[in-house]
């Protein structure tokens, strides 16, 4: 059973908005649509590795894909995370190619490519750091003391793995994806007693899907982008033209002349993944370059936002995210 479908992942759509928001002459630019192509790379081959999993243990597990949490202080993308009453079970995905090594002696993980090397974060260290998040998720939300185990997921069968001092614990739960099958029996043998009830499972998915925000101050942060950098307004769906204006009771762009009706679908989806998740009217009004707060107040409402509060306190937010 599916979760959480992956939905193009949170990263890149920040990206995304941030490349229509920073002025054209912004320094970090370029650095940022290199980090955006290169994510979307990997998405596209994520989708093979999705189906397999759905695959093979989705009558088992409910699975969700590409969850980002914060516990205040880190940030948390887990690639995929599956629950069944067993076992709660983490599987990190790497899109790379070369010749891989996992290096436990220094906890460093490092590609060649030719005679090229270049070091990434360790994807055990990463997923460890992951499995205490969601082990002190379950605690502090009293579920009952479910394992929580992981898998990582090589997705290019070219590469090639490399173990340096890696035990065997840790490199029994290391494989490339073609091999994942041969790992399904290992997940369904090692864990045999029903941990969590039906009822527990519905509310570990509620929380789950609650904690899913998105990532943005680590984004921000990384690039030294403060908010008040970005451009506000809402953009020409048809030449990107920024800001239109309201006309009519439509969208009027001052470049290309085209009117549109919902134009601020997405300046709203700019603003949730990288200002805040939820909106006033008045700050809808400021940031949409709106004059009259019936205008903005009835385009809010047209919205299918879940809203809360009263009066000048009612904030707008998306459900969930991407919305
Ligand atoms: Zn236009």
């Amino acid at each position: 059973m599916i979760g959480k479908l992956r939905s193009i992942p949170l990263k890149i759509l920040i990206l995304r908005a941030l490349l229509r928001r920073l002025p054209k002459n912004h320094p970090k630019r370029l650095q940022i649509n290199e980090e955006r192509s290169r994510r979307e790379a990997g998405y596209q081959s994520e989708e093979y590795l999705d189906s397999l999993i759905e695959q093979l243990l989705g009558s088992k597990f409910i699975i969700f894909h590409d969850l980002n949490f914060s516990d205040g202080k880190s940030t948390y993308q887990i690639d995929n995370l599956l629950i069944s009453p067993k076992l709660a079970l983490i599987i990190e995905v790497k899109n790379m190619t070369g010749e891989l090594t996992f290096d436990s002696i220094n906890d460093q993980f490092y590609q060649r490519v030719g005679d090229k090397i270049k070091g990434y974060p360790d994807p055990v260290t990463q997923v460890q750091r992951h499995q205490s998040y969601i082990n002190k998720l379950l605690a502090e939300n009293n579920f009952p003391p479910v394992l929580v185990d992981y898998f990582i997921v090589i997705n290019n069968s070219n590469a090639v793995l490399v173990f340096k001092g890696t035990s065997p614990e840790v490199r029994k739960r290391i494989c490339k994806s073609h091999s994942f099958h041969k790992k399904v029996p290992l997940i369904e043998n090692a864990h045999i007693e029903n941990i969590l009830t039906n009822k527990d499972l519905r509310k570990l998915s509620k929380l789950l899907l609650k904690k899913n925000i998105p990532p943005t101050n680590y984004i921000l942060e990384k690039y030294e982008i403060k908010v008040y950098d970005l451009l506000t307004g809402v953009h020409c769906p048809f030449c990107w033209y920024l800001p239109i204006i309201r006309s009519k009771k439509q969208w009027f762009c001052p470049s290309c002349k085209e009117y549109s009706y919902d134009a601020h679908i997405l300046a709203l989806m700019d603003y949730f993944l990288l200002f805040n998740m939820k909106i006033t009217n008045q700050q809808f009004r400021i940031f949409a370059h709106i004059s009259s707060p019936d205008t903005s107040g009835r385009i809010l409402r047209s919205t299918n936002l879940k809203s809360t509060g009263t009066n000048k306190g009612r904030f707008y937010y998306p459900e969930i995210i991407p919305w």
